[in-house]
This record gives structure tokens, sequence and C-alpha cells, in this order.
């Protein structure tokens, strides 16, 4: 055996290199090392080993094993690396049947190696595989457990299903959201479930959903209760699919969140509705009328009924807030019964204003302005205390939708309305557009009532009353007059009314009062009498107010008569206006009843008041038939009428009184006094 020494490093390099060219060939790269990390190339390694040539077998053996060995543990496993290097052994200066000892070691080693280490890769897969398969099951078993306790314990409802739509399991807060039992729920499919106010989406959706095309949808849907009862659920619906994404399975998960959602309610209706009387207020009528009004056919009609109570605010200030808004609550229901049986819905829009929306208007629309009207007739009943009777006006208008807007038609409601008012109480008015210029002018009145006294804009006209027994002037009445700067002078009438419901009546009063005795003082006429609302008797100052203009003029408290009407006996159980008469009488001023006839009292009703005079209404001196004046009978009884005040000791006027024939008429039924355009037209004094 030649010794390692003996050959040359040209030798050796050329040994690498024909080893390197030979793995070069197999398809590995030269530079690979073994897998211990070692530091020499492989090449390097099998030339060193096959650089000394074997002299025995054994030795051939040797070498052969530990080129196969050196290979394999390079992971040069591939037949073809076998194949180059036998070949690069066969080039090696050796005998032949050694070279032959080395190839078939080499290659019996390459093979028994590789089959080594096949069987070894074979074991660690098997093992591995076991591995993962126990893992696997753990896993599943973990997360089954996983999932029963969610399910189970799950604060939301869960429900699975197949795509058929038969329901397979549910979980227990399911069960108790509905109040159905397991059984009962596998009882039941999907679809039983719909409610008949869901939205048509989410059948849609669900559709969807199990045919495959929607993996999942979200929303919010009502389900009945099995006692009933609606329960409110945001719901969420997703698709399990299986193998070839196949849908199998549907699961829903529900939260009960019907408390948000009547919270959410009671705060919609809150918003929409009146709170003191549970009608839908202003903002839900405007959104009703909008929706009426965007009807498909424009000449589908529409109608709106504005309703107001008459005189309400002396209610609410005569009786204190408190009656008031027991009055509107029982007139609020009184109205809704009347509405409802005309399916029109009912609004209230302000204090004691209610609004109609006929839709479309019943063929007798003045049959629901009738009902709603008449719903007012009988007294308001409250239990401890006195009734009190409230009547409406009504504002009618009737449109088609295509011809008006929400505006116009409240408007045009509103017009008819103020009509209605102006027409006197408890009246029905149908709007008429040709009235609209004249109703206007009450709108511009009760826009410029207040601050009328502070402008300077009122006077008053003074009409004679006439003694009838020697023609003396008994006084004169004080009557008062608007000059408008735009519509010329107003008469009371047009005024008066609107001024008692709002509190504009106190200062108008008080000015009357001080001007009338202020026009007094210059003398031309003995006494003044002047008309008080019954509103003035309720102020706190109107005593203090007659008297500090007695007062501030030197005046006699008997120079000054205040005519009331009837209506101050008619406040029923409500001593005050009575009472403030009565401190009037004992300041001395003289009370007059007004306008007698027109209301409902009598001659009894009148030994409340502390009454000095009584005026006979004209209606009551002309009779029914204006042309022939009232009847023998009528006659006799006015006489009596008369005959009976006197016997009060009332001195008696008769007002209205235009012709000769009347003058003579109210002379034989024994009048005081008379006061009408037979003797003077009420005349304004020159500023
Ligand atoms: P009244 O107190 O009954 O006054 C009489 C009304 O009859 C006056 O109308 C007067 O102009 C009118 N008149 C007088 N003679 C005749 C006649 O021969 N024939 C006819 N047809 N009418 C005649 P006026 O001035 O328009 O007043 C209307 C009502 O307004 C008054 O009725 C009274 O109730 C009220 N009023 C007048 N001034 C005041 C006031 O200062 N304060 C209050 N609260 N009301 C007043
Ligand atoms: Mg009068
Ligand atoms: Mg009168």
């Amino acid at each position: 055996m030649t010794s390692p020494e003996d050959g040359d490093a040209g030798r050796d390099r050329g040994l690498e290199l024909a080893w390197s060219q030979a793995l070069t060939a197999a398809g590995i790269r030269s530079d690979v090392r073994g897998r211990a990390g070692d530091s020499e190339p492989l090449p390097h390694r099998l030339a060193g080993v096959s650089r000394v040539c074997p002299d025995s077998a054994p030795a051939a053996e040797q070498m052969g094993a530990a080129l196969a060995a050196l290979l394999i543990e390079a992971d040069a496993t591939a037949p073809a690396v076998v194949r180059h290097a036998v070949l690069l052994v066969g080039r090696l200066p050796m005998e032949e049947s050694l070279t032959a000892r080395v190839q078939a070691a080499l290659a019996a080693g390459h093979a028994v190696a590789v089959q080594e280490r096949l069987l070894a890769q074979q074991e660690a897969i098997h093992r591995a595989a076991i591995t993962a398969r126990d893992r696997a099951e753990e896993a599943l078993r973990e997360s089954e457990a996983r999932f029963r306790g969610l399910f189970g314990q799950a604060p939301v409802g869960i429900g699975i299903g197949d795509t058929d739509g038969r329901i397979l399991e549910v979980n227990e807060e399911l069960q108790r959201m509905f109040g159905y039992s397991l059984a009962e729920f596998r009882d039941r499919r999907v679809e039983d479930f719909m409610h008949e106010d869901d939205a048509a989406q989410i059948w849609q959706d669900y559709a969807a959903l199990v045919a495959g095309e929607l993996d999942e949808f979200r929303t919010e849907k009502r389900y009945r209760h099995k006692d009933g009862h609606i329960v409110w659920t945001n719901l969420s619906v997703s698709l399990v699919r299986g193998a070839g994404d196949r849908p199998i399975f549907q699961v829903a998960v529900m939260e009960d969140v019907t408390e948000q959602h009547r919270l959410q309610e009671r705060l919609q209706h809150e918003a929409t509705h009146d709170s003191l009387t549970g009608l839908p207020n202003r903002a839900l009528f405007l959104h009703r009328l909008d929706s009426a009004l965007t009807h498909p056919r424009p000449e589908a009609r529409v109608a709106v009924l504005f309703l107001d109570l008459d005189g309400f605010k002396f209610v609410n200030d005569s009786r204190g807030h408190l009656v008031g808004d027991r009055v509107l609550t029982a007139v609020a229901g009184r109205l809704a019964e009347a509405a409802d049986k005309h399916g029109a819905f009912l609004a209230r829009l302000a204090g004691d204003e209610f609004v109609v929306l006929v839709t479309p208007p019943a063929d007798r629309l003045d049959q629901v302005a009738k009902d709603l009207v008449t719903a007012l007739d009988a007294p308001v009943e409250l239990d401890d205390l006195q009734a009190v009777r409230v009547q409406a006006s009504v504002g009618v208008v009737e449109l088609a939708v295509g011809d008006t807007t929400a505006g116009e038609l409240l408007r045009a409601a509103d017009l008819a309305l103020h009509a209605a008012k102006a027409e006197g109480r408890g009246r029905v008015v149908l709007h008429d557009p040709s009235r609209t210029a004249r109703q206007l002018t009450s709108f511009t009145i009760a826009m410029d009532l207040p601050g009328v006294v502070e402008r300077g804009e009122l006077a008053l006209a003074y009409q004679p009353l006439v003694r009838l027994r020697d023609g003396g002037l008994h006084g004169v009445e004080a009557l008062l007059r608007w000059n408008h700067p735009q519509l010329g002078e107003l008469s009371p009438d047009l005024f008066v009314r609107m001024a008692e419901e709002s509190s504009a009546i106190i200062p108008i009063g008080r000015w009357v009062l001080r001007r009338a005795c202020t026009d007094l003082v210059a003398g031309y006429w003995p006494t003044v009498n002047i008309n008080a609302s019954v509103r003035q008797l309720y102020s706190p100052t109107f005593i203090t107010d007659v008297r500090q203009a007695l007062e501030r003029e030197g005046l006699r408290p008997d120079q000054l008569r205040i005519e009331i009407t009837e209506s101050v006996i008619m406040q029923e159980g409500d001593a005050g206006p009575i009472r403030a008469l009565g401190a009037l009488a004992d300041l001395g001023v003289r009370i007059v009843m007004d306008d007698f006839g027109t209301g409902y009292s009598n001659l009894a009703a009148l030994r409340r008041v502390p009454l000095h005079e009584l005026k006979l209404a004209g209606t009551f001196i002309k009779g029914t038939d204006p042309e022939r004046g009232p009847d023998p009978v009528d006659l006799t009884i006015l006489t009596t009428l008369v005959e009976l005040a006197h016997t009060l000791g009332l001195v008696v006027t008769a007002e209205g009184v235009e012709t000769a024939e009347q003058d003579a008429r109210v002379r034989a039924i024994g009048c005081d006094v008379a006061q009408g355009w037979f003797y003077d037209r009420p005349i304004r004094l020159p500023d």
C-alpha cells in the first residue's frame, strides 16, 4: 500500500476534481458538505478516502463502505450518484478485482443506507401521523366541549337548522326567549317564525342564504313569544358549508333587544305625541298630512278640520291650569272618539287647538264636523269640582291633493276657523276662498291687538241714554272704537272678543275706564256707562283701577255705571266676579246688566248680582218679526218683566230703539230710559 506521503499534491487535487465532476454529473452540488456540518466539502473528503488504493479485499470493501457512508451522510442518495461514483472508482489505479469489490461495497452500502434512511423516514412520518391524529381528536373534543359550553350558556339565543328550514338545535337562551321547549322547536320550521310585519327583505335574504347565494345576513326582527307578546331581536344568520362548499346548516344567533326596543318606541312616542292628552302632536300631524298629500292621484281629496275651543283661555284663567288640563284631557278623549268613528286622524296642535285629517274625506264632511262639535255638548264633569262647559269652533277645508300644499291647507283651515269664531261660538265654517280677504282682516286684527293702547289707536264714541219720562239725559254709554292704521275705524264687535281671549282686554279696559272718566269731567253729560268684560272682573286690580280713576278726576262713584252681561251669572260655582261687583257696588258705582234677554238668565238669577239697572236687549224689543214687532202676548210678558224689574228696584233701559214705533212700544211697556239711533247715534268727541 503506498503511503499518503508518497502522493503528490497535484494528484490529490486531480482526484478531488474528479469527485467534484462526478457529483455534478449526478446532479449534486460539488460544494456540498456532510450533514454533521463538516468543514471540508464532500469531494475533498471522498478524495481523502479514495486517494490510497486498497491492497486487500477487506480494505477494498472498507473503502467502498466508507465512500457510501460519506455520500449518504451528505444526502447524496439518488441512484445517479452511485452510478457516477462506481465509474470514478473504476478509474482508480488498483487491481481489477479490488476495484470490483470497492464498487460492490459502495453500491451495496449506498443501497442499504438509502433503504435505512427510507425506513427511518417512513417511521418518522408514521409517528408524526399518529401524533397528529391524536392531537386532532383531542382538539375536536376540546372544540366540541367549547362549542357545547358556548351554545348552552350563551347569553344570546342560538338556533341551528338545516337548509330545508328544519330546526335541529336551539340553546336554552333561545328557548327562554321564545317560550318553546327544544321538542316544540324541533316540531317547527324556520318559516313558522315569520312575523306578519317582517320586512320582505328579511325573507329574501333568508332564501338567498339557504340557497347558498349569501353567507350571512343581519337584521332586526320581531318574533312572537309562545304567549303572544312580541320579542325583538338583533338577528344574525350565517351559512355553514360542508364538503365541496355545499350549504349544510344555517346558524341563527339572536340577541333579545325587546327592552331597548320598548325604550326606543317610548322615546319615539314621546317625540310624536302630546304628553297631556296622549294625542298625536303637531309633528306627527304634519307628517301624516305630508303623506296624505303625496297621494299618487292628484284629484284625490283631503280634508282638514281645525278646531279651537271657545274662550278656553278663560277656563284656564278663572279655574286654574290644573282644571284647564283636566278639561283638555276630557275634551281630547271625546274628540278622539268622534274622529275614530269616521276613521279620521286627530292631533293636538297646541293649547286648545285640535286638528283632524280626513283621508279620503268622508262623503259627509259636515257630519264629521258636527260629531266633533256635539261631542262637547255635555259638560265636562270633574268629580269634586263644578262641571265645566266647553264648546268649539271648527274651520273646515277640503281640497284635491294636487291643488294644495300642507301650508296652504292649514292656512285655509285656520282662516275658516277664524271665520267660524267671528260668526259666534260653536260654529262650523267651510273654507271659502272668496272670503279670504275679509278673513285676512281678522288676522291683521289679531296680530295688531297687542300694544294697541300704547300706540294710542283707541277712541271712545258716546251714545246718549234718554230719560223717557222727560227726554232728559240719563247719561251716555261709552263705546270703544279702534282707529286701525290700515283698516280704518273698527267696531268693538271685531276685536273685543279677541281681546278677551288674550289678556289684551285688561289694559284696553283700563284705558276705557280712565278715558271715560276724563271725558266726563268736561261736563257734557252727568254720568257715563262703560262696558266691562267678565275677564276684567277677574283682574285683581280692577276695583283699585276704578277707585283711582274716579279719585284722579274727582268724580263721585255714582257718576260711573259699569255694564256687564249675563255671562257673569253663568260663571257657575265661581263667586269671584259677583264678589268684584259687590265691591264696586259698595264703592258706590252703579252696576248695569247689559243686553238682558240674549242670555238664558231669568230675573230670579239676577238677584244674586248687586244690580241697579237693567238694559233690555234690542232684539227683545223688536221681537222675532222686525216689521210687526212683538205680538200682544210678548208685550204682556215684557210689561210683566219690566214691572218685576221695578219691584227689584232696577232702572230699566231699552236698547236699540230705531223707530218711533219702537219708542212708543218701550214707553208702553214701562221702560225708564231708552237708547238707540232713534235718539242719537254714537258720536265721537272732537279730539
Ligand atoms: P252694547 O254695550 O250693547 O252697546 C250697544 C251697541 O249697540 C253699540 O255697538 C251701539 O253702537 C249699538 N247701537 C246703538 N243704538 C243702536 C240702534 O238703534 N240699533 C242698532 N242696531 N245698534 C245700536 P258697538 O259700539 O258696536 O258695540 C258693540 C258692543 O261692543 C257693545 O254692545 C259692547 O258689548 C261692546 N263694547 C263696546 N265698548 C266696549 C268697551 O269699552 N269694553 C268692552 N268690554 N266692550 C265694549
Ligand atoms: Mg253696553
Ligand atoms: Mg247692550
